[in-house]
């Protein structure tokens, strides 16, 4: 006997926003098998794991088995991608199954990536392969250790089909929960209806879900706004902090709700680089790790274009207000950042201690150690730790200019840096890309070891264990430059 299903999803999106949403059905897979399930997400969400791990759960993860009052909808957006504009893209090959509350009381997304042709398919097959699908569960699962605003991933299924790309692959179907599908392209889309009425609704929506606080404000749309400016300036500030490299930073793939989303050929930084590009298409490098700030900066600029009509109704008095707006963005992301490195470093920036020009004159110096490089990234900071504790020869041993790096380091020893602040913001385990490689290959091969002893480090990213050692360090020399395809 089937466990009774215990999960009912509601359809807010598509009931209030029909003219985004297209009901579709989710191709049928010929034999699926449970690859993973986040038993601690399912739970928060209200989820049964033993229900979800039965046969009729599994097909509920496919989108195969669709529960009593949930309607699954393709959701159609617009967006810059790289730059040029495609007034119509939309879930391709992913579908909203429906909305469900959180043990927090807060309104979850729950949608699946793969799940086959939708409308919005274009030339594509609809289908997401077991390597790619892992990948955005074992990244945006360390996202979230980290304390990273992202969606999550609930569970990989694969279907049992073979898809067709570079060669034939395993195909699946991925899981995840966010706090809402809104993109920068859903307003891109809603705007160029030219439906003001399709606009403001949906700008309700967002402000009702993610910033209850802008409907009470003079002009509750350009408050929604500048609430978007503020939290994306936090979340590209934190990438930024801990070497994320989104690497497809297309306005389609902009959250409203300021989660990370769509994780597609991203990666770490490993030797810390400005220039840092990992994808394979990104051949211009508009999406490296250093141009990350000035990109979300200008899909600002694109949601604000979008938005413009309900800022206000006369459009040259909008624009103004809009640029205004936006030029909140460079100050809110330098405060971020600056904070955030500071403390890296050990050091706070609010209140007494050491003075603030002081601060300023260690953070530039250790971005310089850096930039002379090469050093790792991650494990810079740790064993920068490790000489806040008195033992500098960690350090020591990875930077280029030993002459420099003492200098900076007697400083910034003389302001007293705080050590157990440096471990509580520097993680130890990161999915490293070599490490997210090698888990993939296992995995598409049908071992599935390796994904879990990764993910177990990465899910408590700052806390150094024991038997853990080659998840800390450095990739291999002769792993080269890393590329990721999407
Ligand atoms: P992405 O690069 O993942 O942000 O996707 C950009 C657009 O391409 C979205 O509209 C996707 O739904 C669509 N897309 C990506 N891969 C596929 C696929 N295999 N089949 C159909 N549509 C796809
Ligand atoms: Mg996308
Ligand atoms: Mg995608």
């Amino acid at each position: 006997e089937a466990a009774p299903s215990t999960i009912a999803l509601g359809s807010r999106f598509a009931g209030e926003l029909n003219e985004l949403a297209v009901p579709w059905q989710a191709e049928e897979a010929p034999e699926p098998e449970l690859l993973v399930l986040n038993e601690p997400l399912a739970l928060d969400l209200g989820f049964d794991p033993t229900y979800l791990r039965s046969g009729e759960g599994v097909r509920l993860l496919l989108g195969n088995h669709v529960p009593e009052g949930a309607m699954p909808v393709a959701q159609a957006y617009a967006g810059h991608q790289f730059g040029g504009y495609s007034p119509l893209l939309g879930d391709g090959r992913a579908l909203l199954l429906g909305e469900v509350e959180d043990a927090r009381g807060r309104v979850r997304d729950l949608h699946l990536k793969g799940s086959g042709r939708t409308p919005f398919a274009r030339a594509g097959d609809g289908r997401a392969v077991v390597g790619p699908m892992l990948r955005e569960y074992i990244v945006s699962e360390a996202m979230h250790a980290l304390g990273i605003p992202t969606t999550r991933s609930l569970a990989v299924v694969s279907t049992g089909r073979q898809v067709r790309r570079e060669s034939m692959l395993p195909g699946a179907v991925l899981a995840r929960v966010a706090a809402s599908h809104l993109r920068v392209g859903s307003f891109q889309y809603a705007r160029a209806t030219e439906n003001t009425a399709l606009l403001r609704r949906l700008a309700d929506h967002a402000i009702s879900r993610h910033y209850p606080e802008a409907a009470a404000a003079e002009n509750p749309y350009l408050a929604l706004y500048q609430a978007v400016v503020t939290a994306q300036a936090s979340l590209v500030a934190q990438w930024m902090l801990v070497g994320f490299v989104h690497g497809v930073m297309n306005t389609d793939n902009m959250t409203i709700s300021g989660e990370t989303i769509d994780y597609g050929p991203c990666a770490f930084l490993d030797a810390f680089n400005p220039s840092a590009v990992y994808s394979s298409i990104d051949v211009g490098g508009r999406y490296s790790y250093a141009n990350q700030p000035v990109m979300a900066e200008w899909n600002l600029a694109r949601l604000a274009e979008a938005m413009l009509p309900l800022i206000n109704e006369d459009q040259e008095a909008a624009v103004p207000v809009a640029v205004e707006a936006l030029g909140a963005f460079r100050g809110q992301y330098s405060g971020a950042w600056f904070g955030g490195m500071a403390a890296k470093i050990g050091l706070e920036t609010a209140g007494s201690g050491s003075g603030a020009e002081a601060v300023t004159d260690l953070v530039d110096g250790v971005v310089a150690i850096l930039r002379d490089g090469p050093v790792d990234y991650t494990l810079f900071f740790r064993n920068l730790a490790k000489a806040a504790r008195g033992d500098l020869r960690p350090v020591r041993g990875m930077v280029m200019d030993l002459a420099v790096f003492d200098a900076w380091a007697e400083q910034w020893l003389a302001v007293e840096p705080d050590a157990g602040l440096m471990d509580r913001v520097n993680p130890v385990y990161i999915p490293r890309n070599h490490l997210v490689e090698e888990a993939l290959a296992a995995a598409t091969a049908g071992d599935l070891e390796p994904l879990w002893a990764l993910l177990a480090a990465v899910q408590s990213p700052f806390d150094e264990r024991p038997g853990l050692e080659r998840y800390a360090e450095e990739a291999p020399g002769d792993f080269g430059n890393y590329v990721t395809f999407c």
